[in-house]
Parts: C-alpha cells; structure tokens; sequence
C-alpha cells in the first residue's frame, strides 16, 4: 500500500491517524510527500517507513534532539556568565555552578557529552518567560512512540544517549523505571563523592 501526504489536508489527515499509522497495521505501507512538506512532518513520514521497531525508535530520537537544537540555535537560552547560568546570577546569597547539570556525572567544561531529550526539553522559569522554547507537546514526532516511551522521554534526566535508547527498546516500563532510578541514585552518588573530594582538596 502507499499513502501521499501532498496537501494541507492530507498532513492533518496524518496528523489525525498517526495513532493508526504507527501500529502495525502499516507495517506493509510506504508514506511518501511533496519536496515543499515541513521538515518536521517530513521527520514524521520519514520515521513511519521505519518498520523495525529499534530503528525507528533511535531514529525518533535523535531527529527530536535535531529539531529542538535547531529551535534553539543562535539563541544563548542560559546565558552562563563564567560557569553561573542565567538563573542563578541574581542568586546573592549562595553560587551555583554548571546549572541544571550540576548533579550530572556526564558533564564536561565544554557542556553535555550526549544527547538526552529530556534535558533538552527542561527549562526553568526564567528561560521559559524570556524565550520562545519548545514544550514536549509542540514535538508532534514524539506521538509515534508508545505511551511508555513517551514517559520516558520525558523523564530519562541525567543520562547517556545509549542509556535512554536501551530504556525506550525495553517492553516494559518497570524494569525501564527502575534502570532509570537507580541511574539517577548512582549519579547522585557518585557527583557527592567527587564535590567531597574536590571541597576536600582546597
Ligand atoms: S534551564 Fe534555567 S536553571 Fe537550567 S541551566 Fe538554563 S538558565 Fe540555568
Ligand atoms: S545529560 Fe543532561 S544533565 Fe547531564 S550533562 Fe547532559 S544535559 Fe546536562
């Protein structure tokens, strides 16, 4: 079978039944457009001619880092001053260094070493009310995963690309949540360590 997205009322009609064009009911259909489509519904039709499941999940992905860095490049959101982001420069009484990635084992002085949406995806309130940033619902791509995957995206902080992906591979959203908590408790862990010792040393 083969689908052409072609107008504006074929690309709300997608929009309409991506629910339906995921499953594998489709799994036998080729989706095709127009050169003039949008790159993100191209992203879309692009991901619904992936049929295995993994590929097409890893191809979700990094395509949805792609199009919120791409929202955002040109654009300092966090404006660090030295290491202090622009949320904590008019915090007076204590100083916060590396911003949200402060408890990130991963970070390095050049920034994140990986790609994770849902740290793409966290703003805090001052970058929300000064930018015009992404929020997950303006990611349509995001609606060809699967429930458990979409919370997952959503919530996978503080990881590696290749942690995440095994995490929306898994089947079951229990034994990916507890991957994920206890990610996050060793994280913790080990960044205590380091800043004891680290404190410890000056
Ligand atoms: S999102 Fe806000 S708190 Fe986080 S690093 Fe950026 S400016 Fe700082
Ligand atoms: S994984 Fe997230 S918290 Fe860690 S360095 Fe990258 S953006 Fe920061």
């Amino acid at each position: 079978m083969f689908i052409k997205i072609s107008s504006e009322k074929d690309i709300k009609k997608l929009y309409k039944k991506l629910w339906l064009y995921k499953s594998f009911l489709y799994r036998k259909t080729f989706f095709s457009s127009n050169n003039n489509i949008d790159i993100n519904t191209k992203y879309i039709i692009d991901a619904l001619n992936i049929k295995r499941r993994r590929d097409r999940i890893t191809f979700i992905f990094d395509k949805t880092c792609e199009i919120i860095d791409a929202k955002n490049k040109g654009v300092d959101i966090c404006n660090f001053k030295g290491r202090v982001c622009l949320a904590h420069q008019c915090n007076k009484n204590k100083t916060y260094y590396d911003g949200c990635c402060r408890i990130c084992l991963y970070k390095t002085t050049k920034g994140c070493p990986t790609k994770n949406i849902a740290c793409k995806l966290y703003n805090c309130r001052m970058v929300k009310e000064t930018f015009d940033v992404y929020n997950y619902n303006d990611l349509k791509i995001l609606r060809l995963l699967s429930l458990k995957n979409r919370i997952i995206v959503r919530h996978d902080y503080f990881s590696l690309r290749e942690d995440v992906l095994k995490d929306l591979y898994s089947y079951s959203l229990i034994y990916s949540t507890i991957r994920m908590v206890s990610r996050i408790m060793k994280n913790y862990l080990k960044v205590r360590k380091i800043d004891k010792y680290e404190g410890g040393k000056k």
